[in-house]
């Protein structure tokens, strides 16, 4: 049976979570991406579980800046230092929202501080491509040791440049499948197969399977070696970027 990981989803209620039925149908995990400080506990708890399904990320969300509270920054250094295994995320830029210039702060406080701990940074970027090359580009040393752009949509051009520079991975969600834009439709084509990473962006964590279906149609590989390729890359990410 083909296996999958959600590399990117939010649940409000982990501990509802029937993981059992998830691995019945080859859901072997997911990552839990947090957008605001009152998330962390949870999904740092559910991280800790025996069963190693959950891994977590946890972070500011540029559409939940306006609700942090105080020196935030160095109560997300102290967790993430404390439980090891956790990403940054959910970081990002969003310019159909508002408090731009805050978001851009956070964003890049955030970066630095996945860049110090040593963290891939799970990263969301909706219509402000050309700010997210700026800030990468100019904080140069300080970018975390991977990224995975969460439902990308940078288009096909932007790919190769995020992967060499900033050692990306291109998820796609059950958004980027719906109704899906020739932008979309391109991007996925050019992502190289090794890059790939499939995600629910949400609860419904089965999601996957049928993106995975979709993303097998659109690059014409054979659907087994192509969904034990992105496994295979959801594992390094799983595991903090390394390989082993
Ligand atoms: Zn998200």
């Amino acid at each position: 049976m083909s296996k999958y990981i959600d590399i990117h989803c939010h649940i409000k209620d982990i501990s509802s979570k029937d993981t059992e039925q998830y691995l019945s149908s080859g859901i072997v995990g997911a990552i839990c991406n947090a957008t605001a400080e009152d998330e962390w506990a949870q999904i740092i708890s559910a991280s800790e579980l025996q069963n190693n399904f959950f891994s977590g990320a946890i972070g500011i969300h540029p559409w939940k800046i306006h609700e942090a509270k105080a020196n935030w920054e160095e109560r997300l250094i102290q967790k993430l230092q404390e439980n090891t295994k956790l990403m940054v995320g959910e970081i990002g830029l969003d310019k159909t929202k508002d408090n731009f210039d805050f978001q851009i702060e956070y964003f890049i406080s955030q970066l630095k501080i996945a860049h110090i701990l040593s963290r891939g940074a799970h990263i969301h970027c909706v219509g402000a491509w050309d700010k997210m090359l700026y800030i990468l580009k100019e904080n140069k040393k300080q970018n975390p040791p991977f990224i995975v752009f969460h439902s990308y949509t940078g288009g096909a051009e932007l790919i190769k440049q995020l992967q060499d520079k900033y050692n990306a991975y291109f998820s796609y969600s059950p958004r980027t499948i719906k109704n899906i834009s020739k932008k979309a439709y391109e991007s996925i084509l050019m992502t190289p197969a090794d890059r790939l990473l499939l995600e629910s962006d949400s609860d419904k964590i089965t999601d996957v399977i049928q993106i995975a279906t979709q993303i097998c149609e659109i690059k014409k590989e054979d659907k087994e070696k192509l969904i034990d390729t992105i496994y295979k890359n959801s594992i390094i990410i799983k595991n903090n970027g390394q390989t082993k």
